[in-house]
């Protein structure tokens, strides 16, 4: 049975001349990668007044530097496996690690954060009546027996691998999200993202793109792990922030496919990376880890259809913005 009950009323304060913001939004994670992208869209609206809730794990102030300080801006060192109390009428949970070499370097915590993390997430959701959005993963749908992956596909998921942390994880946080919209009528939203990349990226967090441009940059050979037939589809990062709006403003719970359906193997990656950035790279083929999927790309229909969302930029036209910002920061100039 739903059980259905009224917002709470806002503190009189909010409604007053001295309060202008008319959206405050709470952005767990949003110290990292696609969060700070996400921060920096959602501060453009003179609305809207941000808080940050993140560990700093993965992520870090950095991202946020050109917000601190600003007066609709909050940044709090906070791990969401403890309870946190703020009043709140949006919230974006990220907070989670989303790089395998990261989210496997203490899984219990992994966990927790997906779990524990998640379950207060929509527990300070309930108490204030604000609407949720889960950044989820194409990894619930493990090494997928389906192709290209769709929503209603239930995945075929490792329950006891290295990537379970992850992977289950986000599983149970999907349940958890659906189980308090059931349960307490909360108004939940849930985005499936598929890998995502661009400018901010950790340089060292072995993720592939990051992996890639640094060593072609460097100059050092591209680890291309085996076999290299393995496929992935990469979005670039202003087109998910895009896609995750859309999706907390529109009217669709989800879950919905976020992710570019340009699909590569990774030797071709690794190739157009060399053509692009570095032609003299050598490519070398290493071993690759356990439970690696094999293929992935998402079905972005129900997005085409329910969010008028498609990612725009191309990969060709992606990787060259993450170079910038990566010569910037590794010290290399272009020649
Ligand atoms: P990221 O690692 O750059 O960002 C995660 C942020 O969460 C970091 O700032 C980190 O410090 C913070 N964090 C981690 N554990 C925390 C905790 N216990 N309490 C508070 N903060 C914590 O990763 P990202 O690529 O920006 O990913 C953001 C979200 O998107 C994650 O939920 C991830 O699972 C999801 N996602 C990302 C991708 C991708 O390709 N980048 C793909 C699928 C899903
Ligand atoms: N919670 C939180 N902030 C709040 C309200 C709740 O962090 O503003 C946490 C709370 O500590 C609990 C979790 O969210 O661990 C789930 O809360 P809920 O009220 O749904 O469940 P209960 O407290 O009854 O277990
Ligand atoms: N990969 C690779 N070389 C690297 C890092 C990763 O070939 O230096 C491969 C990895 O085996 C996987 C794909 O790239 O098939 C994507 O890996 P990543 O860790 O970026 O993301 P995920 O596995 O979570 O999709």
């Amino acid at each position: 049975k739903t059980v259905t009950k009224p917002p709470p009323t806002p503190s009189p304060l909010r409604n007053s001349k001295f309060f202008q913001s008319n959206m405050r939004i709470l952005v767990s994670g949003g110290a990292g990668f696609i969060g700070s992208h996400l921060v920096d869209k959602l501060m453009e609206n003179e609305k809207n007044e941000v808080i940050v809730a993140d560990n700093y794990f993965t992520g870090s102030k950095d991202n946020l530097r050109k917000w601190i300080g600003h007066p609709r801006f909050e940044l709090i060192r906070h791990d969401v496996t403890e309870p946190l109390l703020i009043e709140v009428d949006q919230i974006y949970h990220l907070a989670c690690p989303a790089s395998p070499i990261f989210y496997k370097y203490n899984p219990v915590k992994t966990i927790k954060t997906n779990v524990i993390g998640t379950l207060n997430m929509l527990g300070l959701a309930k108490r204030v009546g604000a609407r949720i959005l889960l950044t989820s993963t194409s990894e619930v749908y493990g090494d997928p027996l389906e192709h290209p992956q769709t929503e209603t596909y239930w995945g075929n998921v490792n329950p006891i691998g290295v990537r379970s942390c992850y992977d289950e994880g986000k599983r149970v946080a999907e349940t958890l999200m659906y189980d308090y919209h059931r349960q307490h009528g909360l108004e939940i939203r849930i985005a499936r993202i598929f890998n995502t990349y661009g400018p901010r990226m950790n340089i060292d967090d072995g993720r592939v793109v990051s992996n890639f441009i640094a060593q072609a940059l460097r100059g050092e050979p591209l680890t291309v792990q085996a076999p290299g037939t393995q496929t992935r589809s990469f979005c670039y990062v202003s087109d998910m922030v895009d896609g995750l709006i859309r999706l907390m403003e529109g009217n669709h719970i989800g879950p919905i496919n976020l992710g570019n359906p340009g699909e590569f193997t990774m030797m071709e990656l690794a190739e157009t990376v060399k053509e692009l950035i570095n032609p003299d790279v050598k490519i070398t083929t290493v071993e690759n880890t356990p439970d690696d999927p094999r293929q992935r790309k998402p079905n972005i229909t129900r997005a085409k259809e329910l969010l008028g969302w498609e990612p725009k930029i191309k990969l060709r036209g992606g990787l060259p913005l993450m170079e910038e910002d990566f010569r910037q920061r590794l010290g290399i100039q272009k020649k």
